[in-house]
């Protein structure tokens, strides 16, 4: 009796509803017939076409899993994946004789073409009979090019289907080496592969995805190959809930990758996956980790949550109960759960069994909520005792929500104890006994937690990288503060030649961004009682960090002005990965003079100001172009005198778009201020670029006779008014100016080092602004 399609989630199609036309009774069967059409796209998303090429994936109506939580029936969406039930797949395929065939299941009638001579068959057609057991779905994929090589993993049959002209990364057992190198990992890990064949082929589309018994991948990397035969298991034979329980396949897979791959030295440091988390945890982008798929608010956080953080839940999974106890709970999680439907309590209880220890707390923590972690070094008291030995005192202090038992490292190069803390209490202490006096005392040593501080994890050295260089060659690291330390030297006509260093540091390439820069002036006209110049910037210290925010405490003594700033900006970005980036900031500012020697007359007045700065910047990007806003308005006070108030402001569009090889650029920009008399020098509109403040950290145009301050100079700092051929000292009460550019490169030659490339540009500016605009002198 045929019955009509009901879509409950309309406008999706990709979940109909069928009503029987009598209620079926628990315990009963019956038989469903559906026909219906699968038509492949061109654009290859999983399935697709391409010549004579077809990869069948999702390709038929699968009937929604009802489980302990009732019918699992989702609409397919970008963010999480297939749920399927288990049962027997019997498929006859029916197709041009010259087809090879890559399925899930075995053949058992007609030739999927991996071995006949195939010029002999390209008439006809030929019907192939597939069959697979205990599988949640059935894809396949054909190709009439398909260059078929197979091997064995124990007493499977591993097949890898691929194009002939990939016989360089694919060919010559390449790919079935990794294979097996992958299926010799799972088996050591899980225990034995239960079906009967796997499949690797190469499909049409990038990446790589999973099904039973067989993976489509778009090229033959190792890692890819890891992946993707990982999901055999993880999705395949222990099948999760993809909707729901998204780490327990792709966070499970990605984990036995990397573990595999550090095991060999290859692959990515922990460190760096750690910081890639981290730097969401902390900014409040991160969701739990036990979602369902299309609760997150974007892709990006998707992937990193069930991917990214699903492998370090693993990873700390295993350093809490120790590799030897975690190995034996994952062969009894696969020997309890294989060709069935798995949960993240399934995992659990199969740890919690052979470790004999309630685990609740780590999986609720970890995938139920973002906690923060961070153990601090409190205390450290180092005593001998009576019989010559050491006995260390070490006071643990928990900060953050999290809890995660800490390792102690206690010792030295030649010897190190490491004991572990349970990381439950606010404050603990450990005694340790030692041989010989301590030197080195740290907190989680191999670095395997969440723990998002090092920095107060220990004593004795290691957590500083000191580095010699220019600025930008300056790393993040996870587990230390980097310092670079570079050498400056400038020259002006006021101070003479200046030489000094600048240190700069960061702790993850978001804290403890500090600047200390410290210069001597050799030449200063007259001796004179300040010859050296400081700047200290204090960013970002850990102990204000709050989610996507930045602090910013600065003073100077610099080249005969003193100061002070205080600054605080909100990214306030809706999105994490796309759309627009905003920010609002607001800042407080002292530049007083304190020796006019050093200051340009044609740029600066000897007279100080206090202002306060409010400050909101967006942009929007799409492929080749973008619109950036920025706005900002100042209060400040002169401070000499008879302390003159006035207000400041300025507004700047910009708009940019790349046409072929070239890219046009126009910006508009309005600035003014508003006091009674007139504002000192540097405070005025600066018709040509930025202003003195703006460019007052730049040496070589901070003081008189600098070498871009000159009168015989005509440099232009980008800002300001913009307008290229004024004067750079030509500075008024308000201006409106227009800048269009085009640029582009015309010759390149990449494989040169030198004159690589030609490239030109052209611009036009135009400007109107006060009458009692005034230059130098
Ligand atoms: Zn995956």
């Amino acid at each position: 009796m045929p019955v009509a399609a009901e879509y409950p989630l309309a406008p999706d199609s990709t979940v109909a509803r069928f009503a029987l036309p009598a209620p079926l009774p628990p315990g009963d069967s019956l038989v469903v017939d559906l026909a219906w059409e699968a038509r492949l796209s061109a654009i290859p998303r999983r399935q697709g076409r391409s010549g004579r090429h077809y990869d069948f994936a999702q390709w038929y109506p699968k009937v929604a899993v009802y489980d302990a939580d009732g019918w699992e029936a989702h609409a397919l969406r970008l963010q999480g994946e297939l749920y399927g039930e288990f049962g027997t797949f019997d498929v006859t395929l029916d197709l041009r004789a010259d087809q090879v065939i890559g399925a899930t299941g075995v053949p058992l009638e007609g030739d999927p073409g991996w071995t006949r001579a195939r010029a002999a068959q390209a008439r006809g057609r030929k019907r192939v009979r597939f069959v697979a057991e205990h599988v949640h779905h059935f894809a396949w994929a054909v190709d009439p090019e398909y260059v078929h090589e197979e091997g064995r993993y124990g007493g499977v049959p591993i097949h890898v289907l691929y194009r002939p002209e990939e016989r360089g990364t694919w060919g010559g057992g390449l790919a079935l080496a990794s294979a097996i190198r992958a299926m010799a990992w799972l088996d050591t890990i899980f225990g034995a592969y239960p079906y009967p064949q796997v499949t690797l082929l190469r499909r049409i589309e990038g990446g790589g995805t999973e099904f039973p018994m067989l993976v489509m991948l778009g090229d033959a990397g190792e890692s890819l190959i890891f992946h993707e035969l990982g999901h055999l298991y993880t999705y395949g034979i222990l099948a999760n809930n993809e909707w729901k329980e998204g780490w327990l396949d792709e966070g499970f897979t990605t984990f036995q990758t990397g573990w595999n791959f550090r095991r060999r030295g290859m692959g990515v440091p922990l460190a760096s996956t750690q910081q890639l988390v981290l730097n969401l945890d902390l900014d409040g982008w991160s969701q739990p980790v036990v979602l369902p798929a299309e609760e997150y608010s974007e892709q990006q956080v998707y992937q990193r949550m069930v991917y990214t953080k699903g492998q370090l839940i693993l990873e700390m999974l295993r350093y809490v109960l120790g590799e030897e106890t975690f190995r034996r709970g994952l062969r009894e999680y696969y020997a309890r759960g294989q060709l069935r439907h798995v949960t993240s309590d399934d995992l659990r209880r199969a740890m919690e069994d052979v470790s004999g220890q309630d685990l609740r707390w780590f999986f609720d923590q970890w995938l139920k909520r973002v906690p923060r972690v961070d153990y601090r070094l409190a205390g450290l008291n180092r005593r001998r005792e009576a019989d010559g030995g050491w006995l260390t005192r070490v006071v643990v202090e928990r900060r953050g929500d999290g809890l995660m038992p800490v390792d102690i490292a206690v010792g030295d190069d030649d010897t190190t104890l490491v004991v572990r803390a349970p990381g439950v209490a606010a404050r603990e202490t450990v005694e340790v006994r030692t041989d010989r006096r301590p030197r080195r005392i740290e907190l989680d040593p191999a670095r395997q937690t969440m723990d998002w501080n090092y920095l107060n994890n220990g004593r004795g050295g290691g957590r500083v990288e000191h580095r010699l260089g220019w600025s930008g060659s300056e790393p993040a690291r996870r587990d230390r503060l980097v310092v670079n330390w570079m050498p400056l030297a400038w020259y002006n006509d006021a101070g003479g030649v200046s030489v000094g260093f600048q240190s700069r540091r960061n702790y993850m390439g978001r804290f403890a961004r500090d600047v200390v820069q410290l210069t001597w002036s050799t030449g200063l006209e007259g001796g004179g009682p300040h010859p050296v110049g400081w700047y200290v910037a204090l960013r970002n210290p850990t102990w204000l960090h709050a989610p996507r925010r930045t602090v910013g405490l600065e003073t100077w003594a610099l080249e005969g002005r003193g100061g002070a700033r205080a600054s605080l900006v909100w990214d306030k970005s809706p999105h994490l990965s796309f759309g627009r980036r905003s920010t609002i900031g607001v800042e407080l500012a002292w530049m007083g003079v304190t020796r006019g020697t050093f200051l340009s007359a044609d740029r600066w007045d000897r007279a100080g100001t206090v202002e306060v700065t409010g400050r909101a910047a967006h942009l929007w990007k799409e492929d080749d172009r973008s619109w950036a806003v920025r706005i900002a308005a100042t209060g400040g006070v002169v401070g000499k005198g008879d302390r003159r108030p006035y207000v400041r402001g300025g507004a700047e569009v910009v708009r940019r778009r790349q046409a072929g090889a070239f890219e046009l650029r126009a910006r508009g920009y309005v600035a003014g201020y508003a006091a009674d008399g007139d504002v000192p020098r540097q405070r005025r509109i600066f018709a040509a670029g930025a202003d003195p403040y703006e460019t007052f950290l730049n040496p070589l145009l901070r003081s008189r006779g600098a070498p871009l301050a000159r009168g015989d100079v005509h440099y232009q700092a980008p800002g300001g008014g913009g307008v290229r051929a004024l004067r750079a000292d030509l500075a008024g009460r308000w201006i409106a100016a227009a800048n269009v550019e085009v640029s582009g490169t015309v010759f390149r030659r990449p494989a040169r080092r030198a004159f690589g490339a030609v490239s030109v540009a052209a611009f036009a500016d135009a400007a109107v602004g006060d009458s009692a605009a005034v230059g130098g002198s």
